[in-house]
């Protein structure tokens, strides 16, 4: 198997360890450069990043990378300039025997440097079903008039459903139809961010104006990590107003919706608000089906249709741990030479639901439900008998049962200083209810999106 793919596969374990800012800084351009006698090669971009991994995440990469083969014994890690990477790849493409899968590899890795565009998310790739069809929709609406019809356009969901892919096909999209005479430019809120804080530091605050306040269509990957951050949020807003009022497009993704984003600035979340916003929530049966499909042809895995449904009832949450089981069954296939059976299928599949290895304390979850329904944790802990609070600590409590296998009198107590039977009540009405009722089921998979992040 190609080191890329390995390395994909990995990175795809190693995301759910770590929080994502950390993943985005850290992880984003390594890339696995060779794997002999049991000693992988890493290279990173930059000698900060090498120190920062090595220090940190160490046992996690050695773990990803071990779960996909075994022998793995020991990583190292080497630095390597974006040129020098260039280089590398060129020649690695020239090396290689199949001339078409080296230009694959080399081609998913072009992004554009002007639009900073993913070539490899396009819409025919983007499976349409009824979690993201009207986000979907907004953005084909988009596409046929930019600034006018839905502006800003602003998309949100939890981790892995698509977003990111979503709004980077929609550039590629608008590149490929309008060419050069709209110019286009999608960053992340972190990139933004750093960019933010260069200028300040360097006195060189019109470098932000220059290079976003003149183009036709922004957007903006994964805004909420801007909340809060004072500066930034001043910046963007005037980016946001400028281009805004030339009825430039904006286009922003996030986890959550603006009204769910705590310290992002009143006026910012009001003009969210103000244009389109579209969420895309969890995929049902029949779309799993259909990306698990479309994946396959794509990284050219053939495996049966009972293998593809197991794939698809099992894993409900994200699309990026569909990927993630596909990349292993597609590496598992290609090392043993053999077609999967049901059996390591399913082992694969129960391996990769495991929750990643980490302490999750009570506090953290009574946290993130607070956080989620924006009422303070006093009143949650306490006894207060507000209708808006209730339904927030019964989900308090279920989570802590549920993940924790906390038990009734300490959540009980923990709560509110309740009996025992409360807490009870709270976990089997939540249990059930969350098979009935869609929204509710949305809204504590959501919060536990938010307690897996920290
Ligand atoms: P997010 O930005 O919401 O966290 P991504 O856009 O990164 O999620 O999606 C995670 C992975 O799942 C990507 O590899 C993406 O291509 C894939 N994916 C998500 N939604 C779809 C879809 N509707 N059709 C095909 N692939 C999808
Ligand atoms: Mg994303």
């Amino acid at each position: 198997m190609e080191l890329d793919k390995i390395w994909e596969s990995a990175l795809s374990e190693i995301e759910l360890q770590i929080s994502r800012p950390n993943f985005a800084t850290w992880f984003k351009s390594s890339q696995l450069l060779e794997k002999q006698e049991g000693v992988a090669l890493i290279s990173l971009p930059n000698n900060f990043s090498k120190e920062w991994i090595e220090n940190r995440y160490y046992k996690i990469v050695l773990g990803a990378l071990r779960n996909l083969d075994e022998t793995t014994k020991k990583v190292n890690f080497v630095v390597v300039s974006q040129n020098q990477k260039h280089n590398l790849k060129i020649r690695q493409t020239e090396k290689s025997k199949n001339e078409e899968i080296g230009q694959l590899v080399f081609n998913e890795f072009k992004v554009n440097p002007e639009t900073n565009l993913n070539p490899k998310y396009t819409l025919n790739s983007f499976m349409v079903g009824g979690s993201n069809e009207l986000a979907f929709a907004a953005c084909q609406s988009v596409i046929k008039e930019i600034g006018t019809k839905y502006n800003p356009l602003f998309i949100y969901g939890g981790v892995g459903l698509g977003k990111t892919h979503l709004i980077q096909a929609v550039g590629n999209e608008i590149e490929r139809l309008y060419k050069n005479s709209v110019k286009i430019k999608y960053v992340s809120s972190e990139k933004f961010t750093n960019d933010v804080i260069w200028a300040i530091r360097n006195k060189r605050t019109e470098t932000i104006k220059e290079k976003y306040r003149f183009v036709d269509v922004l957007i903006v990957d994964d805004i909420q990590f801007i909340e809060g951050k004072t500066a930034t949020e001043e910046e963007f807003f005037h980016t946001f107003n400028a281009l805004y009022e030339s009825n430039k497009q904006i286009i922003i993704s996030s986890d959550r919706a603006p009204k769910f984003i705590p310290t992002l600035q009143e006026r910012l979340k009001s003009r969210f608000e103000g244009g389109m916003t579209a969420d895309i929530i969890y995929p049902d049966y029949e779309l799993r089906c259909a990306i698990v499909k479309s994946k396959c042809e794509e990284k050219n895995i053939s495996i049966n249709e009972e293998i593809i449904d197991l794939v698809a009832k099992k894993m409900q949450k994200s699309i990026r741990e569909i990927e993630g089981v596909l990349n292993k069954i597609l590496f598992y296939q290609s090392r043993k030479n053999e077609s999967i059976s049901v059996k390591v299928a399913e082992q694969i599949i129960t391996e990769s639901a495991q929750k990643p290895l980490r302490d999750i304390n009570p506090n953290q979850i009574i946290k993130a439900v607070a956080d989620f329904y924006e009422v303070s944790l006093l009143d949650i802990l306490n006894r207060s008998r507000k209708k808006e609070i209730a339904e927030s600590r019964q989900i308090a409590m279920y989570l802590l049962r549920d993940i924790l296998n906390l038990s009734y009198p300490y959540i009980g107590k923990k709560l509110g200083k309740r009996d025992h039977t409360t807490a009870i009540y709270a976990y089997e009405k939540i249990a059930q209810e969350i098979n009935r009722n869609q929204n509710l089921n949305q809204r504590v998979l959501a919060i536990r999106e938010i307690i897996n992040k920290e």
